[in-house]
Parts: C-alpha cells; structure tokens; sequence
C-alpha cells in the first residue's frame, strides 16, 4: 500500500475543515484535505445561508463553500478527493486509510467528517428538499414567519425545535409516532403549555404534498389499528426533529464518544483524549450543528494542531 507522510491531515470539507485548513495553511503545516463523499459538506445541499457572518444579504450555500475552498487553497492546502475508510491511531505518527488503498501517516489528524441528519425514509423528502423540508429549525425556521409548520420527533430536540419554531410561525404541529413524549419532563411541559404548539400523538406521516414546495402532509393516526385514521394537514414548512448520526464510526474504536456517537471533546476544546487528534464541527457538537460554529472549532483544532507540532519540535 502507498505510504505518504504528512504533518496535518484534515478529514472532512464542510466549514470546519475548510476553515482548519485556511489556519492551518497559514501557519505553514502544509495540511492536506480530504473531501469526503460530499465535498463541501452539509450546506451544498440548502440554497440560501442568511446566518453567516460577513454576507448581509445572504449567500447560496454552495457558493459558501466554493468560496471557503477557494480561500484555503490559497494558503496551501492539498485539497483532494477520497474518503477515510479505517483509522490506526493507537500511537503518531497516526495512520488513516484513504478509499482503502492509500495510507497517510500523518503527525496531527482534525477530524471534521460532520454529521448526518435522520430521516423518515419518504421519497417526498428528497422531493421538497430545500423546497419545504429541512432538518434544522435554527437555519430555517425564519423562512417560516407567520406560516404553519411540521415537526417530527418526539425527544428533547424535537421539543425544542418546536418551541423555536412556535416564537417564529403561526401553528405548530409536533407529530409524535408514540402515545407519549420522549423528551424530559420540563420540555413536555413547555410544549403542552404552548399555545401555538399541537401535539399530534400515535401519528406517522407517510407523505408530502403541493405544487412548488410543501402544501401539507398525509398523515395516520393509530396505523393499523382498528380505530385507523388517515387524513392530510396543510403546513407550508416540514422539519425533522428525529436525531443526528456523527459520521465518526472509523475512529470510535480510539476515541471517546457519548451514546449516539458524538466524539467527546475537552470543554471549550477541538482536543481528544489522544494528543494530535482533534474533533471539529458537527461530528463532535450535539448542541449547536451550525456552520458558524463547525468554522470556529475548525480554526481552534487548526491552532491546537500548530501548537502541540510546535511543542514536539514537529515544525
Ligand atoms: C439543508 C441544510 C441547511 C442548513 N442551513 C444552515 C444555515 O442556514 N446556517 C447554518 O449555520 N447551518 C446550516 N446548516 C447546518 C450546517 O450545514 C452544519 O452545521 C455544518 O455544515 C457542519 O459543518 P461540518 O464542517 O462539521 O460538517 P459537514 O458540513 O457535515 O461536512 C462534513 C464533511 O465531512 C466529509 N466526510 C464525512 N465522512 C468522511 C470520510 N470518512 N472521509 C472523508 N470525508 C468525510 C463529508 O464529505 C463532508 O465534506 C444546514 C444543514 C443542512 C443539512
């Protein structure tokens, strides 16, 4: 198998490891970048980014990220298709496997690989993708002002996403699959005790409809029970609330996660229990899963990653 050596290997091509490489080429570690499946990351997939800082009046997404690219390759970075397909990271230099027939050994690793958001599995969500479906209420909640909205799930996320989505939209209707909430106790309270929030409990929905986007949604009540109902709500916006999958299963076996498979970090930190690996962005943030946010622990792991070659005489 080729061999390369490297001193900074960043994994991952949204805003955190794009902007890992714009520090990191600008502190001279030479980082190369491998983009993933999905070059660009998460928000090649939204139209327009209205929340990220320095474009007031907004920007597509993938221009974002073209621009964000186009400005680490400034500085140096190797960015390069591929995929991480196993990691050795039992002692540096640590050793990552690209599109299984390639080996980097690399002397810090950022992993920046993000996460995955859930969904029901309907082909209409691929359909009104960006056209009235998302996955992410602080994103798109405000292109819903004064409108009436979905949101699927039954957890704390779920909750909380309806409770933001109900200070921004007229009607929310939080479709439940069980008889009951997931999320805690305080949570349930606030959503029973919204005024603009109905929950809709034992629902599934099992379709989207509408001419240029989200008009409304099929849904079953009790499905396959004696007592069955189906029936269709018009809602003009559909949110899944039903969990996130950190991409970080070819590391889990070195690394801390917490249950669901977030890599777990030192507080305020891109840094794992093992020194030269850093975490950064989605894959190792369950709160906030923002692009502003994946950009700044991005900048961080880069800073870590320049200080701890500094202290090893690396560089
Ligand atoms: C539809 C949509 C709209 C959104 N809108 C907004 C918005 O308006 N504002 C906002 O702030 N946030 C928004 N977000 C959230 C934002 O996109 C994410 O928080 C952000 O992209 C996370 O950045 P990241 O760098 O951690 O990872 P991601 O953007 O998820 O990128 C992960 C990268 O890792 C790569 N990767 C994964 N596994 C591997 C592997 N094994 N080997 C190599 N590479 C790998 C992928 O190819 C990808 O390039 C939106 C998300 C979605 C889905």
């Amino acid at each position: 198998m080729e061999i390369e050596k490297v001193k900074c290997l960043i994994v991952g091509s949204g805003p955190a490891g794009y902007t890992a490489a714009i520090y990191a080429g600008r502190a001279n570690l030479s980082p190369v970048l491998y983009e993933g499946l999905q070059p660009g990351g998460q928000l090649t997939t939204t139209t327009d980014v209205e929340n990220f800082p320095g474009y007031p009046e907004g920007i597509s997404g993938p221009q974002l990220m073209e621009d964000l690219r186009a400005q680490a390759g400034r500085f140096g970075a190797d960015i390069r298709f591929g995929i991480a397909t196993a990691s050795d990271l039992s002692k540096a230099p640590y050793k990552i496997t690209i599109d299984g027939d390639k080996e980097i050994e690399t002397e810090t690793l950022i992993i920046a690989t993000g996460a995955t958001a859930k969904y029901l599995g309907l082909d209409d969500e691929k359909k009104y993708a960006g056209m009235g479906v998302s996955a992410c209420a602080t994103c798109d909640g405000f292109f819903y002002r004064k409108k009436v909205v979905a949101v699927v799930g039954g957890g704390d996320t779920a909750c909380e996403e309806a409770i933001y989505l109900a200070g921004l939209a007229s009607k929310v209707y939080l479709v439940v699959r069980k008889p009951y909430l997931r999320a805690s106790k305080i949570m349930q309270e606030r959503v029973r005790n919204h005024e603009k929030i109905e929950v809709l409990f034992e629902h599934n929905v099992t379709g989207l409809f509408g001419e240029n986007g989200v008009e409304g949604m099929s849904l079953v009540k009790r499905w396959g029970e004696p007592d069955e109902e189906r029936y269709t709500l018009p809602v003009d916006g559909f949110f899944l609330a039903i969990g996130h999958k950190p991409n970080s299963d070819i590391f889990k076996p070195y690394l801390d996660t917490d249950e669901v498979g977030y890599i777990i970090t030192t507080p305020d930190k891109p840094c794992t229990k093992i020194p030269g690996v850093f975490a950064a962005g989605d894959v190792a943030d369950p709160h906030y899963r923002q692009a502003i946010t994946a950009a700044g622990s991005g900048c961080k792991a880069a800073i870590e990653a320049e200080r701890y070659l500094s202290e090893k005489g690396l560089i």
